[in-house]
């Protein structure tokens, strides 16, 4: 099969397409005929070594297809069924060995290019607004990287709860996204002062959370933003990661929380996962969310996903497609 492959971590252009053996379904396993890879920017991490890998590797780690194959003591999924699935390495690749413990079948209204957009960025948008701090009516909150893969599903989860949703972005055409995702105020952060503008935009008052996934550079605007009180939910570092800090900023801040949610501690749970995947696949099916599929590779072209990802010329979802 073709895949893409890790050799030694570093830039895009270490992602190299290659010939591989398709992999056996193991015990509890199921093997996937893919129909689309999403990308993420945990793709990156990996790539470049920010988060350790043993290599060579497979990178990707979210996906959907067809199971053409199941291992001993599957019984959850049969030859044939659609699934999609978050948390697999190895997901840049034609075929896919995938736990059948982590994969959620896929409704037959929802294609493989909307299956494999929802699992990662769609299931952490859905824990940061319904799990990390229940987002509801009354709410005003800020989301960095507002037309990302997760920023605007976020923008778009946040409005359905009732809240009020101030978001942050780079471009002109990024702003358009957002406000058409539902976002009720935009700040161009590469411009503005952040938490002045929140603060103009707020009466002064800050926002009850923020989301923050880009990290280095907004931390400080992000707790900055915050009424006394609030939460600043703190989910990745696409501008880098934050350095430790002194927690007594909490204190001067207004007796302030700060937390660093991951996806994998809320999809543990079998059926946590389904709830998750249930939602969001209703909300697409029904309409009422929508999966901006911002660019689509040929598996072989992984490299110019990621070279554009980091480059921040994307919004929303990246695919890989296998050609
Ligand atoms: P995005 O589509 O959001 O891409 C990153 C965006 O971040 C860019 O488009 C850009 O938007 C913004 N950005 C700001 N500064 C930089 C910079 N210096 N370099 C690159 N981008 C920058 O990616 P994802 O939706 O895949 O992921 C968003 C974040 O969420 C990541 O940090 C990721 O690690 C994290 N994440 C965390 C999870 C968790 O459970 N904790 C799960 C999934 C994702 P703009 O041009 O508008 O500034």
């Amino acid at each position: 099969m073709r895949a893409i492959q890790v050799r030694e971590t570093g830039g895009p252009e270490v992602l190299a397409p290659v010939e591989l053996p398709d992999p056996e379904p193991a015990p509890g396993e199921v093997l996937v005929e893919l129909g689309a890879a999403g990308v993420n920017f945990i793709d990156t991490y990996q790539r470049s070594g920010v988060y350790r890998m043993e290599v060579p590797f497979v990178p990707g780690l979210e996906g959907a297809g067809t199971v053409a194959a199941v291992g001993s003591g599957v019984t959850r999924f049969s030859p044939g069924d659609r699934v999609a699935w978050a948390q697999t390495s190895g997901s840049y690749a034609e075929r896919v060995a995938v736990p059948a413990d982590g994969a959620v079948l896929v409704p037959d209204a929802v294609s493989d290019e909307q299956a494999a957009a929802m699992p990662l960025q769609g299931m952490t948008a859905h824990y940061l607004v319904a799990s990390t701090r229940p987002v509801g009516h009354g709410d005003t909150v800020l989301v960095h990287a507002a037309a990302g893969g997760v920023g605007l599903l976020l923008v778009q989860l946040a409005k359905a709860r009732g809240a009020r949703v101030l978001g942050t972005v780079s471009t002109d055409e990024k702003e358009h996204l957002a406000r058409t995702a539902g976002a009720d105020e935009i700040i161009r952060y590469t411009d503005a002062d952040v938490a002045e503008e929140v603060r103009r935009l707020t009466d002064g008052a800050g926002v009850d959370v923020v989301y923050d996934g880009v990290g280095r550079d907004t931390f400080d605007a992000s707790l900055a933003s915050l009424r006394p009180r609030g939460m600043l939910v703190l989910f990745g570092g696409s501008s880098g990661q934050v350095p430790p800090f002194d927690l007594q900023r909490l204190n001067s801040g207004g007796s302030l929380f700060v937390t660093r949610p991951t996806l994998a501690h809320h999809i543990a749970d079998r059926a946590e996962l389904e709830w998750r995947a249930r939602e969001l696949f209703d909300l697409i099916t029904s309409g009422r969310l929508d999966l901006r599929i911002g660019g689509r590779y040929p598996l072989r072209d992984a490299r110019a996903a990621h070279e554009d990802l980091e480059a921040r010329r994307t919004s929303g979802k990246l695919l890989l497609l296998p050609a």
